[in-house]
């Protein structure tokens, strides 16, 4: 668990514990792409996102360092990988928060919106349970597009 705050010193603190944690050395670069995925508007990113994010604030590092640092966290669970079947077709990531949530894609922009809903949750079990179903994980993905994209 971590305090998401805008409050940069705070975000930085928090993510070197978050690295030590998961047992990554805390790198000038892991660093500054967990407080990309941290500080992240909509929560998800793709790598080109971050990449492009980090050279606009005059960063230097490689397209490759951050697929990397990403796998890294992929592996280490501080992150989580999704392949959203949008139009750019890029696997975006997210931090790892613990809690479940779905998402809903837009096909037009590849913008992410999260949601939770306690029926729908409560429906998958009462079907599972219908079925003799025992349900490991799931994952709930809505494909359109928001009304303010026309
Ligand atoms: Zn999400």
């Amino acid at each position: 668990m971590y305090i998401v705050s805008l409050n940069t010193d705070n975000i930085v603190i928090m993510s070197n514990i978050e690295l030590k944690n998961a047992g990554l050395k805390v790198t000038l670069p892991r660093v500054k792409i967990l407080n990309k995925l941290e500080s992240a508007e909509n929560h998800h990113m793709s790598a080109e996102d971050i990449y492009k994010e980090l050279i606009n604030d005059g960063e230097v590092i490689s397209l490759a360092t951050v697929y990397r640092v990403l796998t890294q966290f992929e592996a280490a669970n501080i992150a989580i990988r999704h392949h959203f079947d949008s139009d750019n077709g890029q696997a975006v990531f997210e931090l790892n928060h613990g809690g479940h949530h779905d998402h809903m894609v837009s096909l037009k922009t590849g913008k992410v919106v999260e949601f939770y809903d306690d029926i729908i949750e409560n429906r998958q079990k009462e079907i599972a349970k219908e079925h003799n179903f025992k349900i490991t994980e799931h994952s709930l993905i809505l494909y359109g597009e928001f009304s303010e994209e026309d």
